[in-house]
């Protein structure tokens, strides 16, 4: 997968995905699963601080933990909701 390191969002997305702290449902890959533990997300923090941008800087501390928080928040947890959905209720 790639990653637009001048966008914020896009590289802390690359970087949880990448330390599987978080993963992609295989059936709906617009849902993003949270499955890692905080080590998994320590990691991800810490890849996202040495994707550099295009100026040759890389992103602060506080906009990356804001947004790793916001994502982790925004995903669900464990299991993909939707196929958790389809298994409870058959066709
Ligand atoms: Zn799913």
């Amino acid at each position: 997968m790639s990653v637009d390191a001048d966008n914020l969002q896009s590289t802390v997305r690359y970087a949880l995905l990448t330390t599987r702290a978080t993963t992609v449902c295989p059936f709906h890959p617009d849902v993003i699963i949270r499955v890692g533990d905080d080590g998994a997300e320590t990691h991800a923090y810490y890849r996202a601080r040495n994707i550099i941008k295009s100026d040759g800087t890389c992103w602060d501390h506080d906009d990356l933990m804001e947004e790793i928080a916001s994502q982790l928040v925004q995903a669900a947890d464990g299991e993909c909701p939707r196929c958790r959905q389809h298994l409870r209720h058959p066709n």
